[in-house]
């Protein structure tokens, strides 16, 4: 998707690398000893996933986690040589195009692993096993764990996979919550080798745990949301933890007219214009990732100030009142951003739309072009 064809408006989700970098930077430091893996998943929550990945390499990870095998066979086809963790994976899975790719493979049931196997691949894969601490999602329950691990064992011996590490994936529930999902995955490793099982690393924190709590960083800490600048917390924002906001989201003003008060603004006119004023028109919707419920809360920067998004937020497009400010056809309207000057950032977009910051930059969708820049300040571009 590019935004260059001249009647396309230019909606641009400007992605910081520099900000990212130092947010890699400033995690893993944290989390050393352990590593840092660094979660692209999702395109890298809507970020551009090979540039994300790079970056992140660059600056601290030592490898990369995506959900599954298709978005590791891409970033092995971009160039990328560190170990790339993919853990969903259905019955139809390209189990042998991950081996050939030594793609590690998060493994929760026997049937992978026989699938794996069967597959008869030239390289036998890393398998990292994973046990449900809590979360109900996938991982072995504790009555299932024995038997993967024992099938792992088969496998290993067999050659056709290469056991390497346990883990889990935190509810992020409370810190009893997690404190027991730990203890559980502790004890799931206890069990594991009672069967004779060795594993080389455990994980099990993601950024919430990786920030605030210490004791599960273990061997690898797989952070995702806050390299990207979004805090994974309600009571702290990402700049309170010394973090950048990565995505910027921006789009030129489609057209401006004055209208008298009382004028109703969008569908169902929610809005009515209180005084005489100017509108502003946004192209961007709910099909570009705009959540329609922050219709009436929120609020975007046009010409160094914050005005209120007036009514509606339709599929393509939402209008701004921007009162007697002057506004033009093609001004800048920063939807959210790193919030430096004033304007909103994604955690607040969060709390315009009844959800997290997470949601708001992974559904920025495909018509908003990714444009990344880094050296923005002075040091010198590509
Ligand atoms: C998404 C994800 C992560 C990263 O989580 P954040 O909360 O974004 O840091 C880590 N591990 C797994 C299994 C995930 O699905």
């Amino acid at each position: 998707m590019s935004g260059t064809s001249g009647a396309v408006p230019a909606r641009r989700a400007v992605i910081d690398l520099d900000a990212f970098r130092h947010n890699v930077r400033t995690l893993s430091e944290l989390a050393k000893p352990a590593e840092t893996m660094l979660a692209v998943k999702a395109d890298a929550y809507g970020h551009g996933m090979v540039p994300l990945a790079r970056a992140a390499l660059e600056s601290g990870a030592s490898s990369l986690a995506v959900l599954d095998i298709p978005a590791a066979l891409a970033l092995r086809e971009a160039g990328i040589t560190a170990p790339i963790f993919a853990w969903m994976h259905d019955p139809d899975a390209l189990f042998g195009e991950a081996a050939e790719a030594d793609i590690d493979l998060g493994i929760s049931a026997v049937w992978q692993l026989d699938a794996i196997a069967a597959a008869r691949a030239s390289v036998a894969p890393r398998v990292h096993l994973k046990i449900d601490t809590g979360l109900s999602r996938n991982g072995a329950t504790e009555a299932d764990w024995p038997a993967l691990v024992t099938a792992a064992l088969e496998h290993d011996r067999a050659g056709a996979v290469r056991l390497h590490a346990a883990w889990s994936h935190l509810a992020d529930a409370s810190p009893d919550d997690d404190g027991l999902a730990l203890a559980k995955l502790r004890r799931a490793v206890e069990v594991a080798e009672g069967l004779g099982a060795r594993f080389e690393k455990l994980h099990l924190a993601a950024s919430s745990a990786g920030i605030r709590m210490p004791e599960a960083r273990l061997d690898m800490v797989r952070f995702g949301i806050a390299a990207y600048g979004v805090s994974p917390f309600d009571d702290q924002t990402a700049r309170d933890l010394g973090l950048r906001p990565v995505m910027t989201l921006t789009a030129p003003v489609a057209s401006v007219k004055r209208v008298p008060a009382g004028h109703g603004v969008s569908y169902g006119f929610a809005y009515r214009t209180e005084g005489e004023t100017t509108l502003a028109l946004v192209p961007l919707g709910y099909a570009d990732g705009i959540p329609r419920i922050a219709s009436g809360r929120a609020s975007v920067w046009i010409g160094g100030r914050r005005h209120p998004v007036a009514g509606r937020i339709a599929m393509d497009q939402f209008v701004v009142d921007v009162g007697d400010h002057p506004v033009e056809p093609g001004d800048e309207v920063v939807v959210f951003g790193e919030g430096d000057h004033g304007e909103p950032t994604a955690e607040e977009w969060a709390g315009f739309a009844d959800t997290i910051g997470d949601e708001i930059v992974a559904r920025i969708g495909a018509r908003v072009e990714r444009v990344h820049v880094e050296g923005a300040s002075g040091g010198g571009g590509r």
